[in-house]
This record gives structure tokens, C-alpha cells and sequence, in this order.
């Protein structure tokens, strides 16, 4: 959140985020993404409600935030 690059939300240029945490095992989602790992960080907008889904073992959550808001 200090990178000084930062775009905010890719869709409405919000800058603030919630973070949470889904699983996959035997839902909907593991066969929509075809894979079999159960846990990933969801980083959602707060203002439109835009979401992306991260790999929980790929980074920390403020890392995921800077990706999220570019
Ligand atoms: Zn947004």
C-alpha cells in the first residue's frame, strides 16, 4: 500500500480491499478452476465488489493486495 504505483481496483479504481479465504475442496469452485487445491485468498473491492482468487501458498496477503490493486 506504499509502492506509490498502485492503480487501485482494476475495474473502479478503489484503493481499499477485504482478504479473505476459500475452499475448494469437493465444491463448484475446484472443478470451475479444474484443480485440486483447497485453500486460496480471495482480495475483493470494497466499493464494486470486484474479486480475484490467489493461491494461499503463493504470497502473503499485503503482497496479494499490491497485485490486486496493480
Ligand atoms: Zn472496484
Amino acid at each position: 500500500m506504499s509502492s506509490g504505483t498502485d492503480d487501485g481496483c482494476d475495474k473502479c479504481g478503489h484503493m481499499d480491499t477485504e482478504v479473505g479465504t476459500i475452499s475448494t475442496t469437493g465444491g463448484g469452485l475446484s472443478k470451475m478452476f479444474d484443480i485440486q487445491t483447497n485453500s486460496f485468498k480471495v482480495v475483493s473491492c470494497t466499493n464494486c465488489g470486484y474479486s480475484e482468487l490467489y493461491r494461499d501458498d503463493t504470497a502473503g496477503s499485503s503482497d496479494i493486495v499490491d497485485v490486486f490493486l496493480g
